[in-house]
């Protein structure tokens, strides 16, 4: 029997690099990972595709899903509304394999709760110096706009100590390979272990 897939929360302010990183983790699609694709009601961006990136919805169907308890967890977020579905989670878990949350920390301190195995894993920008020019961008944007996203970079940031591993994205390459340790060292756990190998240990203990 497959052993339960094991639940990550990954979160990170904007500019910190958890899609790329996120992307690059998925990206030969390994049959044993799977990202959670969101429900958001904020419109999609240039490339985004429904059912891909997020499930699109209305104010109207994200609050109708709400009182049809369908998601694990959901939070307003800079002005939108986002979701977790509850039923996608525990039916992928439940196959064994390994899901990731890319969620804000107030879906993070709700799936806590709900789930206390959940791994919850930050990622910070390694310097103030070098968020702000991964915010600026292409410079197309005024001051206020960049200091607004900083300021909410910032107030994610102040929740990092919420989580159980942090990851510090400087050289992007060592952040890949950090997040690999973290899942890999998940599936050694003893919890784990038993569960995946029930019959051997049987086996081996036996008179
Ligand atoms: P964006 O609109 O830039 O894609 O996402 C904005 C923020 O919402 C990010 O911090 C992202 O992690 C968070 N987010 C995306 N999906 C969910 C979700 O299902 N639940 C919660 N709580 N946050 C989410």
């Amino acid at each position: 029997m497959a052993a339960r897939g094991n639940l990550f929360i990954v979160s990170a302010p904007s500019g910190a690099g958890k899609s790329s990183l996120l992307s690059a983790l998925l990206k030969d699609a390994p049959a044993d990972m799977q990202v959670s694709v969101s429900h958001t009601t904020r419109s999609p961006r240039p490339g985004e595709v429904d059912g891909q990136h997020y499930h699109f919805v209305s104010i109207e169907q994200f609050k109708a899903l709400i009182a049809d308890e369908a998601f694990f967890e959901w939070a307003e977020v800079f002005g939108n509304f986002y979701g977790t579905s509850r039923r996608v989670i525990e039916d992928t878990l439940a196959r064994g394999i390994d899901v990731f949350l890319d969620i804000d920390w107030q879906g993070a301190q709700q799936v806590k709760a709900l789930m206390p195995e959940a791994i919850g894993v930050f990622i910070l920008p390694p310097s103030k110096a070098e968020l702000e020019r991964r915010l600026t961008g292409r410079g197309q944007d005024s001051s206020e706009v960049i200091a607004a996203r900083m300021a909410q970079a910032v107030s994610e940031m102040s929740h990092y100590d919420e989580y159980d591993f942090i990851i510090v994205n400087d050289e992007f390459e060592q952040a890949l390979a950090d997040l690999r340790v973290i899942i890999g060292s998940q599936r050694l756990t003893r919890a784990s272990q038993c569960h995946t190998h029930n019959d051997m240990l049987d086996d081996l203990l036996a008179d």
